[in-house]
């Protein structure tokens, strides 16, 4: 048994490959009781793209993707459970008008992520990110930066997961030698006290310069510290991410103190015990 998959992509977003249907497949071939498909919620109309292929390119494209989950949810009731969910990119500026479309689509929880920072894609391109950062002052300025849109985006609220909580550390070029404990203290409490749910994501494993899921382990342990609630999540790009690396990432967090996790069904949280 594994506990539920809470970040899933699919092919809709332009950049994950496979069918959703082989996806639910591949989640029921390797255990998982739940997975919730959050793909990538599209960019509010006007708002000009810093790459291409990031998100659901539009609202009708969102609806198909949105019916195909209702489609698999029935079609494999009593087999596993599925959840409907988007990433949200924090956009400066968006809160209050992005809270209004998403509300219509009764999501059972959405995921806050950071990928744009004052218009670059700090996580499409190392060569993108290493740019806007000369302009910036450096890779700290860049992490500076990145911590603000987080603290902005974690104060806004409107959402229920901090997805990939340091993705600046994707590339080897974007890893920062300072401590960041004092900031990051800060935003778990924020986090804390408004009920946000920490994502622990495992594709940082494949994908990361170190490796290791987001968030690090050193900063996981401050997240523990702090009292943050926990979830888990592949980010699968392809069917057979899903559920990727769990059994670390279970034995990681057990070791830490979390004996559950958090699911959502309307947006009420669910706990799950942590296997193991
Ligand atoms: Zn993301
Ligand atoms: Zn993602």
């Amino acid at each position: 048994m594994l506990s539920p998959d809470l970040h899933i992509h699919t092919f809709h977003c332009g950049h994950a490959t496979g069918t959703m249907e082989e996806t639910v497949l591949s989640a029921v071939a390797v255990g998982l009781p739940e997975i919730g498909f959050s793909d990538h919620f599209p960019y509010p109309a006007g708002f000009s793209a810093p790459a291409p292929d990031c998100v659901i390119p539009s609202l009708e494209e969102f609806r198909v993707y949105a019916a195909e989950v209702r489609r698999l949810r029935e079609a494999y009731a009593g087999r596993i459970v599925i959840r409907f969910a988007a990433e949200v990119d924090y956009l400066e500026g968006w809160g209050e008008r992005q809270a209004a479309i998403l509300e219509p689509f009764e999501f059972d929880y959405t995921i806050g992520s950071i990928h744009i920072v004052k218009q670059a894609a700090v996580d499409y391109r190392e060569d993108v990110l290493l740019s806007a950062a000369d302009e910036w002052g450096g890779v700290e300025a860049a992490w500076d930066l990145y911590w603000d849109a987080m603290e902005a985006m974690i104060r806004g609220g409107g959402f229920h997961i901090v997805g990939h909580f340091d993705l600046l550390k994707k590339y080897p070029g974007g890893v920062s030698v300072r401590n960041h404990e004092e900031r990051v203290r800060s935003l778990f409490a924020a986090m804390k006290s408004s009920g946000l749910v920490l994502e622990l994501n495992t594709g940082g494993v494949d994908r990361a310069s170190d490796r290791a899921p987001y968030p690090s382990v050193r900063l996981l342990r401050l997240a523990a510290e702090c009292g943050v609630e926990v979830t888990l999540g592949s980010d699968a790009h392809a069917p057979g991410d899903v559920g990727r690396h769990f059994a670390d990432a279970a034995r990681l967090l057990r070791s830490l103190g979390w004996t559950h996790t958090v699911g959502f069904e309307n947006g009420e949280k669910q706990y799950h015990p942590i296997p193991g």
